[in-house]
């Protein structure tokens, strides 16, 4: 085990929104490192690659790090439409990638524990690369790291982890290798599932159940845009059309396996018998398991900020009309910052522009506070 001092600040996660704090960072000459777990920057959003943001491409990237890409001699002016998530990473990711330091975004990398000493005002953070352990410290810690993969599990029991179980959104490959021919049950009622369902419909799977918790789809109900429109669209005509069966009010109470066929059973006992593959789209969590001894204050609906709860609750609103600003995502005094699609926990509502307004507020706050001493000259 090592002990080094690296950096003033530790960004947890090379995602779109980790990436856009670095370059502020950058701009600022302030010292960071990013820690990415993946081999490579974007990589939870290559999870979903084949998947269509219904966001355009001006809208799902960071105008700050479009104009520090642009002063490096990028244009990506030409970009337009909705962008495929792996061509985010392509064309925008992996350019930004470039063009920052290359010492400062460590990949394949991943952040296991960290804790906080207030006597001498710094994190201890332990991080894992390539089997080895290492120990540094820093002054401040910005946890970008998503909620992609963190999946609400179908059931409490261990079967949602067996195999038929799936959770994410599947691809072609993955359809035609283990989904063709197959009676299929996708569940949960947000754009996920119906990404899901468009893909399996797509690559010619006939037999598809949707399964809801509500009495209906929640198409229309979006205000987004965009592509969300269409996908919302699609999937009503193939359900009008019956080449997907609506199963709705079916709460998951449990699961039995005889065989390789699935049965599901619903908390009002009734019954959705032979089904050969689940796919779950029920959402995610935010992991802060890699805590030690940092107690938050979190709100128990979402796991967001307390003041953020209330805002975004997406019983109540949809990804545009939530408001909110840096200080209602704070969880904790110590300058631990969580950013991007975890501060909203387990609420899916959150949109990557707005997510990018709150780090010009964090990148104001670092500066004005005492915990960084002011430079100047170049860093890197
Ligand atoms: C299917 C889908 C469609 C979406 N469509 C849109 C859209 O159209 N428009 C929009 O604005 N938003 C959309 N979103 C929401 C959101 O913008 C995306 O989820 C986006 O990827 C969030 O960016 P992020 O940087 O916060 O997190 P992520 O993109 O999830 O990045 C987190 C990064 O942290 C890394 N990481 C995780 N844990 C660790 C660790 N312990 N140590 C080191 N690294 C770690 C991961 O490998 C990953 O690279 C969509 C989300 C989904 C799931």
């Amino acid at each position: 085990m090592r002990l080094q001092n690296i950096n003033d600040v530790v960004i947890i996660g090379a995602g779109p929104i980790g990436m856009a704090m670095a370059t502020r960072l950058y701009q600022e000459k302030i010292p960071f490192t990013v820690f990415e777990k993946g081999d490579c920057v974007g990589s939870n959003l290559l999870e979903w690659g084949h998947i269509s943001l219904f966001t355009s491409w001006e809208e799902s990237m960071d105008n700050e790090s479009v104009c520090f890409l642009a002063s490096k001699g990028v244009d990506l002016s030409h970009l337009s439409g909705c962008p495929r998530s792996q061509e985010l990473v392509e064309e925008y990711l992996n350019k930004l990638c470039d063009h920052l330091p290359i010492n400062t975004i460590q990949k394949n990398t991943e952040v296991t524990k960290f804790n906080f000493n207030r006597t001498t005002q710094s994190f201890t953070i332990e991080i894992s690369k390539g089997g080895q352990i290492q120990t540094i410290e820093s002054k401040i810690v910005i946890d970008a790291s998503g909620t992609w993969g963190n999946f609400n599990l179908l059931l409490p029991s261990a079967d949602s982890t067996r195999e038929n179980f799936y959770s994410g959104i599947p691809n072609k490959e993955m359809i035609i290798r283990d989904m063709q021919g197959m009676n299929i049950a996708v569940i949960g009622n947000g754009h996920s599932a119906m990404n899901s369902i468009l893909e399996l419909s797509k690559y010619g799977v006939k037999d598809i159940k949707w399964v809801i918790r509500g009495d209906s789809p929640k198409f229309g109900k979006s205000k987004v845009g965009g592509k969300s429109h269409e996908l919302e669209n699609l999937v009503q005509s193939l359900v009008e059309n019956e080449q997907v069966k609506l199963i709705p009010a079916f709460t998951i109470n449990s699961s039995q396996r005889t065989d390789n066929v699935i049965k599901l059973i619903s908390e009002d006992r009734k019954i959705l018998e032979n089904i050969q593959y689940v796919i779950t789209n029920i959402g995610a969590y935010p992991d802060y398991s890699f805590l030690q001894d940092i107690t938050l204050n979190l709100d128990g609906r979402f796991m967001t900020a307390p003041r953020l709860a209330n805002i975004i609750d997406p019983h109540l609103h949809s990804c545009d009309t939530v408001s909110y600003t840096f200080s209602d995502t704070l969880v904790t005094d110590i300058p631990y910052f969580v950013v991007g699609m975890k501060s909203f926990g387990t609420a899916s509502n959150f949109l990557l522009a707005k997510g990018y307004k709150i780090l010009d507020e964090l990148t104001q706050s670092i500066k004005s506070t005492q915990i960084i001493p002011s430079r100047e000259g170049s860093l890197h």
